[in-house]
């Protein structure tokens, strides 16, 4: 076994990086610019890659054109003149002997348009648009020319890159191209950092050729390979931005894995004596993920596992298990969930099986106030409690744990990157350091594990939680039948009260889900307060339920609770009930709106129903506005019940950083990488990985500063 490399902790140690003021036209104030665009060194500088290219290299005769190109052109002013329609606007014709385009601005100075006079030659950049048949440009780069002038064209390709208020294109691309013009500066601030055999198995160009090139594409370039991201130059940057996101996590997980935890060593009686209290036995599925967790409990570093499995899938059991190690080896644990309803609804279940083994099951979330959380942070502390379940007020700094064994965190999508890598180090903080350790002054850390629902691609998962153990529960429990859902259009939405009623008599409990609890202008969703209402009127015979985020604690869970009994028959929810709630016997689901969901909350919602042994079925209504990926994602619910083909699906539609939750989290706020288009590079890049780790640690840390900047941002919660 190669023993986990040493990894420089320290980024600030290294000489400082030469200032970009070293560059002409960058002073203070343009510094603190590129900063916002986080530029601070000369690498930075050229890291900032483009977003995309334009070819300025040639003129297209004005004939030629068509809706969508990006060109250069130009031609002789035939008029121009001021119309005045629903806003004033200046409009000049132009045309070069093979046809003519309207040039068209709505900000403009006296001035400008008295150097857009008829007779005048005029050269144009811009985006071609088509207008009623017609072609325009609106706001073009131009210039007055001499007829006759010659193109001075551009050399290459135009880079288009991100930029920021003060500071456009032209400037940066300046500043730019001075680095690559100039050997001193390019050359010094340009390493190699991938291991040579990875570029010669790749067949990567060298990395100052691939940069040179993304940079300053000739003018033979493929462009549409380059705007698609896969020309092999930009691979080859893409598998070093990929490379370095995955170090950074490898990197905090071998970090993690020095530390010190308690080894919750247990004869698993506990955890006998609940499996047989159980009215079914475990899939293989939990079976085998039970045992992952088990081996990793016993040992003394901490686990860091993720445990996926669809909806319905049944990691509560899986948990609950895990939790009675840590019980039986006289440790605490900590439940975490996303939502308060979903965190009473464990606290049902935990108390149900735990209470009869006499093991105390202890209440807190942000709503324990007064003498009660006096009460609960006492137990905490001294002990008393030994399974605590909340959501994230378990981890604030005044919740001091006696003796905090393992951490577990459900639906994990729903806190984000940034709250997973914080909760590690609040869950090691609040332990109570040395008495237990075996090695004299070593903070111990509680072991974690993580469930989540959104079931991603396995390469993808791999990828985006590098830092993490994957567990994966395939295998839905028996005897359950997939539930059927149709797409009706809102105009129909009496033909679904009546098949409500229909149900309803028939003994079936229902959900009617409402995606906001009030009239929302701007999101007209249908107030789930007003649905209430309405039901009830149009069927006085059904029970009608209400349960909404902004009901009292107590008042959520007696509607639960009354639901689950079989005393409510309909139950009117808002979206709240989207993560964990289980009763087995609700088989309905209507949910309203259905257009303004995201895939994987639609998939959510419907894992309520499908619990039981019999028929359940989904009502999905959408309203007028439908749109193109909206008809896409109904379409996706009716075809498949499998959480994969769905996750799939919304890779394809929306992209993977909504999918992991992670668009604005600077996770996988990718350059020049994409997930998608990607993926195929993943494995190749999990082995590079591996290797620079093993064999050129010093490599690491270069690498991850290069793309992820210095780190900080996995801090930022
Ligand atoms: P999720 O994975 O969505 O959290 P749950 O843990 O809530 O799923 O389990 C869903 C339902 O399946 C619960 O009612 C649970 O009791 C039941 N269940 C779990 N495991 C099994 C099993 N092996 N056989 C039958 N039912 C099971
Ligand atoms: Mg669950």
């Amino acid at each position: 076994m190669n023993s986990s490399p040493t990894i420089p902790h320290n980024i600030n140690a290294q000489k400082p990086p030469p200032s970009l003021t070293q560059i002409r036209g960058i002073g203070p104030g343009v510094e603190e610019k590129l900063g916002r665009l986080g530029i601070y060194s000369i690498q930075d500088l050229l890291f900032h890659l483009p977003i995309r290219y334009q070819d300025r290299t040639r003129l297209s005769p004005i004939g030629s054109l068509r809706a969508g190109d990006e060109v250069t052109f130009r031609g002789e002013i035939q008029l121009t003149e001021i119309k005045y329609g629903r806003r004033r606007m200046l409009l000049s014709r132009i045309s070069d002997g093979t046809g003519s385009i309207t040039l068209r601005f709505f900000y403009f100075s006296v001035k400008q348009q008295a150097g857009l006079e008829r007779g005048a030659w005029i050269q144009c950049f811009g985006e071609i648009r088509g207008n009623a048949g017609k072609l325009e440009v609106i706001h073009p780069e131009y210039r007055l020319i001499d007829k006759n002038t010659p193109l001075t064209s551009e050399e290459h390709l135009t880079a288009v890159y991100p930029v920021t208020d003060g500071l456009g294109q032209l400037k940066l691309r300046s500043f730019i191209d001075t680095v690559l013009s100039s050997p001193a500066l390019f050359e010094q601030h340009l390493n190699e950092l991938l291991p040579a055999e990875v570029i010669q198995h790749e067949g990567f160009p060298p990395l100052k050729e691939a940069l040179y090139f993304v940079h300053h594409p000739p003018p033979d370039a493929p462009l549409h390979t380059l705007m698609a991201g896969t020309h092999p130059t930009q691979q080859r940057l893409a598998f070093e931005e990929l490379l370095a996101q995955q170090l950074s996590l490898k990197q905090l997980r071998a970090q993690h894995k020095k530390h010190a935890a308690p080894s919750l060593q247990s004869q698993d009686k506990l955890s006998r004596a609940l499996l047989k209290q159980l009215p079914f036995t475990l899939t293989h599925a939990q079976l085998r993920v039970n045992r992952e967790i088990s081996h990793d409990l016993n040992q003394a570093t901490p686990m860091q596992r993720l445990v996926q499995g669809d909806v319905g899938s049944g990691k509560t059991i899986v948990a609950a298990l895990a939790a009675l190690k840590a019980v039986e080896a006289g440790y605490q644990v900590a439940i975490m969930a996303p939502t308060e309803l979903l965190a009473e609804q464990h606290r049902l279940s935990f108390s149900l099986w735990f209470e009869p083994m006499d093991i105390s099951v202890q209440w807190l979330s942000g709503k324990t106030k007064g003498k009660a959380r006096t009460a609960a942070l006492a137990a905490i502390g001294n002990g008393d409690a030994q399974v605590i379940i909340g959501t994230q007020a378990l981890f604030q700094d005044e919740v001091i744990f006696d003796q905090l064994g393992l951490v577990i965190i459900d639906e994990q999508h729903r806190f984000g990157v940034h709250q997973r890598l914080a909760l590690r180090e609040k869950g090691a903080s609040s332990q109570s350091t040395e008495q237990h350790s075996t090695t004299g002054h070593q903070q111990q850390f509680p072991h974690q594990l993580i469930m989540t629902a959104t079931p991603i691609p396995r390469t993808l998962a791999q990828s985006a939680y590098a830092d993490l153990d994957l567990s994966i529960i395939d295998e839905l429990p028996p005897g359950r039948t997939p539930v059927e859902t149709v797409v009706i259009s809102e105009q129909r939405r009496d033909e679904v009260v009546s098949r409500v009623h229909k149900a309803c008599r028939d003994g079936r409990q229902t959900y009617w889900v409402c995606p906001l609890i009030e009239e929302s202008e701007n999101l007209q969703c249908q107030a789930a307060q007003e649905t209430a209402e309405s039901l009830h009127h149009a069927l006085p015979d059904v029970r009608t339920g209400l349960i909404h985020g902004r009901l009292k604690a107590i008042e959520k869970e007696r509607v639960m609770a009354a639901f689950k009994a079989g005393d409510i028959d309909l139950l009117v929810a808002t979206t709240v009930i989207e993560v964990g709630v289980d009763v087995p016997n609700a088989s309905l689901m209507i949910i309203d709106n259905a257009e303004r969901l995201g895939l994987s909350q639609l998939h959510q919602l419907r894992g309520r129903v499908g619990r039981g042994a019999q028929q359940s079925n989904c009502v999905l209504l959408y309203g007028t506005q439908l749109s193109k990926t909206g008809k896409a994602r109904l379409a996706t619910m009716r075809e498949t019940n499998d959480g994969f083909v769905i996750a799939q699906r919304d890779l394809e539609i929306r992209g993977p950083g909504e999918l992991l939750g992670t668009r604005q989290t600077g996770l996988v706020n990718l350059r020049i990488a994409d997930f998608q288009r990607d993926q195929e590079l993943l494995p190749r890049i999990a082995l590079c990985a591996e290797k620079i780790l093993s064999d050129f640690p010093q490599h690491v840390t270069p690498i991850i500063k290069r793309w992820l900047g210095d780190g900080l941002r996995y801090k930022e919660v």
